[in-house]
């Protein structure tokens, strides 16, 4: 007989991550290409030596630690394997079968797989023609059935981003019952002081007796710390302690505890370097737009390139210039920032693109 797994999984797409290719300059996964601070390193090979324990389960120090530099209590907060595991706990913890999760489309690849994974219905709300997040068309597609709402601010893979004014409107007409996810996974990138901080607008919202908005934030993009997995999730108490309660056991390795902890030492260090991406991602676009393509103004630390049927030629047109980029066949591509020699070798490819 036949294991029977989920039917309801069988035509579930897998996750399709970013390529690597040996001798390739990857810009497909927003990862930044400077490798981790001396310190940090020094930090992950202290820790080495005492894998053969179980890691702090609660994550202690860490969460102390962002609790002080956030301004929010400890019981505020949750870790998570990845801020993408966040964003499954928090759909685990919020819907069932006959649940629905709204989120804007094209946004984070992971939003529609989690959903379904966890078994809940989804609403996937069309983009603007700006290829930003339509949030009027998202408070209308929330139903009675409505759990969860995903805010990809900035968002990927178009890198647009939403201003307080907006997001505080969007939320006011959010039922208070159900829970907005602010996913602030590029927050360290944005320039644009009307962007809010998804944490500080978060606090305005519960001191306003709204319960029902949560940040994420992560430690793979600004911080470099993709290969570890660490995130988190701001919010309140409530929804804080269900995400705790759905957390798979030690699932925040030691390394990546004390790696998330020695970036935080290094932190301005570490902005400075977004700060540098940030400047070849104003370079990068306006370079992009003279040869001709349509770029929309990015907060993220990639542009998106709103190619349509010509997104599989650019692509491949790419790769033989040695540049992985991220395609969404039929969409755009999306490229991440790297450091400037990547960029330009990027733009010679992009620029001799006849498709
Ligand atoms: C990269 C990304 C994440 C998750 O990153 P983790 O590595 O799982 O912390 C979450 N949301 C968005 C929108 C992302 O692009």
């Amino acid at each position: 007989m036949t294991v029977r797994t989920r039917a309801d999984l069988v035509a579930l797409p897998g996750y399709v991550p970013g390529r690597t290719i040996p001798g390739a300059i990857k810009l497909a996964s927003n990862e930044v290409s400077a490798g981790p601070l001396p310190s940090v390193v020094r930090a992950i090979a202290d820790a080495a030596t005492a894998v053969n324990r179980y890691p702090d389960t609660a994550a202690t120090q860490l969460v102390a630690r962002l609790g002080e530099k956030l301004g929010v209590p400890a019981e505020q907060l949750a870790v998570g394997c990845g801020s993408v595991t966040l964003c499954q706990q928090l759909v685990q913890a919020t819907c069932t079968d006959a649940d629905e999760v709204v989120f804007a489309w094209r946004s984070f690849e992971a939003y529609p797989i989690i959903t379904a994974v966890v078994g809940a219905r989804q609403a996937r709300v069309p983009l603007t023609g700006g290829h930003a997040l339509d949030l009027d068309a998202m408070a209308a597609a929330i139903t009675p059935n409505t759990r969860l709402v995903f805010v990809c601010n900035p968002n990927n893979p178009t890198g647009t981003a939403l201003t307080r004014a907006e997001i505080e409107r969007f939320i006011e007409r959010v039922p208070s019952d159900v829970l907005v996810v602010i996913d602030e996974a590029y927050k360290e990138f944005v320039d644009d002081p009307d962007v809010p901080d998804g944490v500080e607008l978060a606090k305005a919202q519960w001191a306003a007796g709204r319960d029902n908005v949560a940040v994420l934030r992560t430690f793979s993009k600004a911080y470099g710390l993709a290969g570890l997995r660490v995130g988190y999730a701001v919010a309140s108490p409530a929804v804080a302690e269900t995400l705790r309660k759905v957390y798979v056991p030690f699932s925040v390795n030691a390394l990546a505890q004390v790696a998330a902890l020695a970036s935080l030492d290094a932190e301005a260090e570490l902005m400075e370097r977004c700060r540098a991406i940030v400047a070849e991602r104003a370079r990068v676009r306006e370079e992009l737009l003279a040869a001709g393509f349509e770029v929309p103004v990015s907060q993220a630390n990639f542009v998106w390139l709103p190619l349509g049927e010509r997104t599989a030629a650019f692509n491949e047109h790419c790769l033989s210039h040695k540049v992985v980029v991220r395609a969404f066949v039929g969409d755009g591509a999306r490229v991440t920032i790297g450091e400037p020699e990547e960029n330009d070798a990027f733009l010679a490819a992009a620029k001799s693109f006849s498709g």
